[in-house]
């Protein structure tokens, strides 16, 4: 199956029976012309075996355009370095986008975009039943809260579409207030909070 469109991303990801399956599936998807066309590969989650914790991205960047992994460029490092401050190797947590293919130039997806990948987002999560998901940004919060501002419900558990789900800061906003800024602070404090709401 190679879905080309909305419906066909509905019906493929309502498909497929597993994680393997769906990747290889979405790896096919061609459903927003732009993206397909500007991408180097699909960017499917990573849900290791018996992982409790799933973080919630945006979208792929240039690092994880060309790898082919999520979270694997400068924010992935720093995801990586604070979960191991709050006991948690990165190796035993699930990572997940909510659009699968880079927009050209890291623009935001646009809302059609995300409205065309969602079913591969859902059915993601689905699958990997998460304990907790930790949505980074503003825009992985609104993909599960709707309208809504980041300091208005971060750091707290939100019961969203069958999910506890915890708003944080993205990654990128840590680094851009570098290693003494609040964002980064915050961050690891609700990567803390979701382990002991059993992320792990
Ligand atoms: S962003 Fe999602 S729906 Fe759009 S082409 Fe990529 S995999 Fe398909």
């Amino acid at each position: 199956m190679n879905p080309a469109d909305p419906d066909g991303v509905r019906l493929a990801a309502r498909a497929t029976v597993d994680l393997p399956a769906l990747a290889a599936c979405a790896r096919t998807c061609t459903a927003c012309p732009e993206l397909a066309a500007t991408r180097t590969q699909v960017v499917p989650g990573v849900v290791p075996a018996g992982s409790r914790l799933l973080l919630l991205g945006e979208a792929p960047g240039a690092s994880e355009d060309v790898a082919g992994l999520p979270f694997v460029g400068r924010s992935g490092q720093l995801l990586d370095l604070l979960l191991a401050e709050v006991g948690v190797a990165r190796a035993h947590v699930a990572v997940l986008n909510t659009v699968q293919c880079r927009p050209p130039g890291n623009r935001p997806p646009a809302r059609a975009e995300s409205a065309t990948c969602r079913p591969w987002a859902e059915r993601q999560l689905e699958l990997a039943a998460p304990s907790v998901v930790v949505s980074l940004g503003l825009s992985a919060t609104r993909w599960f809260l709707g309208p809504t501002s980041l300091s208005a419900v971060r750091g707290r558990l939100h019961d969203a579409g069958g999910y506890r789900v915890l708003p944080t800061f993205h990654p990128s906003a840590a680094l851009r207030f570098g290693p003494g800024g609040e964002p980064r602070r915050l961050l690891r404090e609700d990567l803390a909070l979701a382990v002991v709401e059993g992320g792990r």
